[in-house]
Order: C-alpha cells, then sequence, then structure tokens
C-alpha cells in the first residue's frame, strides 16, 4: 500500500481508503459479520482511513462500523465521519450548531470512539445560504477546541461550492465525489486552488457509484439512461477483451499522486481484496485509451444532484 499526505492534517492517508456507506446498505443488502470482516480486512491489507457518515443508512453504517472498530486498535486508523444529513431526505438535513453538536455525540457513541480523527459538514451544497459560516463550521471549531475531533472538512458534489467554501484556506480537507474517475476528471480543475490553500483532497468513487461495474448503478443512482448505457458498453468492451473495468477504474482514479486518498465503497472482504491487488499492478495503457474512447460521449457531463443520492 502506497500512502500520501493529507493537506495540513500531516497525515499520511492509504491511497486507498475504505467508503463505509456500502455498511448501510447503499448498494445492497448487508451482512453485518462480512461488513465487519470487511473493516478488519481493510486495517490487514495497509489501509488507515475509513469514511462513513450518520445519513448512510440513516446511522446503519456507523453503528455496523463501531462493531468492527472497538476490535481494531485505535492507533490503526483515522476515521472520518460527517455531520449535517442524517436520513435520505430534506427533512434529514441540519446544519445547526445544536444539530452539528449533538450529531458529533451521537457519532462517537455508535462509533465506540473517544474522538474522531476528520469531521466533515457534508453535502455543503443542501446547507441553507450563510448557514456553514456562521453555525456549522464554528460549532466544529468549538468541537476541535475540547478535542472530540482533530480535523475539519467539507464534502459535496458541485465542485464550485467546495472552491467557494475553501475560499479563506482554512478548512483541512475536501471530499469530492463522481469527479475523479473514468467518467469525469474535472476535479483537476480545483486542485491548484486547494494545494495552494494545503487543503488536503479526498476523492470518492472511483466507480462513479458503481456505473463502473458488471452490477452496474443502484436504482437511486442520479445518471441518466444515456450515461448508463454509456458505461454499460465500456463494462461490455472490457469483458470482450478479457478485462475488468473496475480495475482500470481504480487504477485510473489512485494514480493521480494530487489525490492523497480514493476511497472504495464495498462491504465485501473479497472484493476489497482484489481492489488492493488491483492498484499494485500497473495501468494497462492501451486499455485505458481504449476505454476512454468508449467514455467519451459523457466524459465530465454532468448529471443533476439530487437529496437521493444514498452514499
Ligand atoms: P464506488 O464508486 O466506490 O462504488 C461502489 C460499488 O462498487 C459497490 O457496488 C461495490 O460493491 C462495488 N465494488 C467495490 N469493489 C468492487 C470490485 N472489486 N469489483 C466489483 N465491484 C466492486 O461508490 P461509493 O461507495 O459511493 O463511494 C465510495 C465512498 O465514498 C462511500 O462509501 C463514501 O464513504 C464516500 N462518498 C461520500 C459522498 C459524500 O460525502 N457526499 C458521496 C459519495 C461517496
Amino acid at each position: 500500500m502506497k500512502y500520501r499526505l493529507l493537506g495540513k492534517t500531516g497525515w499520511k492517508v492509504s491511497v486507498l481508503g475504505l467508503g463505509a456507506s456500502p455498511l448501510g446498505g447503499a448498494f445492497g443488502p448487508v451482512d453485518e459479520k462480512e461488513g465487519i470482516r470487511t473493516v478488519k480486512t481493510a486495517i490487514d491489507l495497509g489501509i488507515n482511513f475509513i469514511d462513513v457518515s450518520p445519513h448512510s443508512g440513516s446511522t446503519r453504517a456507523e453503528s455496523i462500523l463501531g462493531k468492527a472498530l472497538r476490535e481494531i486498535p485505535r492507533e490503526k486508523f483515522l476515521l472520518a465521519t460527517k455531520v449535517g444529513r442524517y436520513g435520505p431526505g430534506a427533512k434529514d438535513l441540519d446544519y445547526s450548531a445544536s444539530r452539528v453538536i449533538a450529531g458529533v455525540d451521537e457519532s462517537l457513541k455508535r462509533l465506540k470512539l473517544s474522538h474522531i480523527d476528520l469531521i466533515q459538514c457534508h453535502d455543503i451544497e443542501f446547507a441553507p445560504p450563510g448557514m456553514l459560516a456562521e453555525e456549522t463550521l464554528p460549532a466544529l471549531q468549538k468541537l476541535k477546541a475540547i478535542g472530540k475531533v482533530r480535523h475539519i472538512g467539507i464534502t459535496g458534489f458541485p465542485l464550485e461550492a467546495l472552491k467557494k467554501a475553501t475560499e479563506k484556506g482554512t478548512l483541512d480537507t475536501v471530499q469530492s465525489y463522481c469527479h475523479y474517475c473514468l467518467t469525469d476528471i474535472t476535479l483537476v480543475r480545483l486542485v491548484q486552488h486547494l494545494k495552494t490553500r494545503n487543503v488536503g483532497i479526498i476523492n470518492a468513487s472511483p466507480f462513479a457509484m458503481g456505473l463502473l461495474t458488471p452490477k452496474g448503478p443502484p436504482v437511486w443512482h442520479p445518471a441518466p439512461a444515456d450515461y448508463r448505457d454509456v458505461c454499460a458498453a465500456a463494462v461490455e468492451h472490457c469483458r470482450k477483451r478479457r478485462r475488468e473495468l473496475p480495475k482500470l477504474a481504480l487504477q485510473f482514479a489512485t494514480s493521480n499522486r494530487d489525490i492523497a486518498t480514493t476511497l472504495v465503497g464495498t462491504s465485501s472482504a473479497k472484493k476489497l481484496k482484489q481492489d488492493v491487488a488491483w492498484i499494485e499492478e500497473p495501468i494497462e495503457e492501451g486499455l485505458l485509451a481504449e476505454v476512454q474512447q468508449v467514455l467519451k460521449p459523457i466524459l465530465n457531463r454532468p448529471w443533476a444532484g439530487s437529496l437521493e443520492t444514498a452514499p
């Protein structure tokens, strides 16, 4: 496993991080024991960065993760979770200071931890205007001062929102999803802005939330039908060439040195072992060029963000 520096946190994080939203059922039913095994496998394979949120499975992902973490020495992992989203709908959004403070305590309890390494304001595009600066972040700063959280970051889909929120350079990390993978590389437009402010870059969803896998995306996936068809054609192209699209997708997403870590979502120990083995191998440049050609019609094409976007 390779490790890269995550901005001003000073942490050396594994280039592959474990995204724990599938523990909440975002990609299908979850066997709790297998989920716990997956987390332990991650640590055994050298993964030291785990991301979750209370939103995933309406707190189920955090609860299962907590059961796994209590059996793992605390110094073996850096744990990132979120505030602001607590369930699937608009009614479950709350970025107020009081909810942030209560939310962190609830997450600590579910995760069975005494502190959170990285707390992130979840999907900042859904926060009411002004609230992030006036309530959410000041509340997180207070929690940092008393040691409940160590570093503060944000997550979200629209890159302009991430750019605006990091203008002052006070945040430690940014987590972007589906913007640095085979279908979309627009995160590179933000790299210089974040690097000059020493904001650590976390890249989520190397398979574009399932689009770049043979199983395909889950029903809640926001990509339109033609977008899905092009991804399915790329899967088929690799199948005919006796190759696997997820392997190429993961190698591609983890190859950019400006990105500290890429979060892969899985609740299967077997898949995670495969993921880690894949990134140890060099990328097949010829296959990459072929697949990029297949995906060209949709490259960097945005889809409408949606509250129903599960992870
Ligand atoms: P992803 O792109 O990692 O895709 C997950 C899918 O890939 C699952 O169906 C999984 O079974 C499959 N997969 C994993 N390994 C595989 C393998 N070897 N072979 C075939 N299929 C494989 O999507 P994701 O889970 O949405 O993203 C990863 C993580 O990023 C999340 O768990 C979460 O931690 C984070 N994330 C955060 C936000 C946010 O903050 N708004 C949004 C999206 C993702």
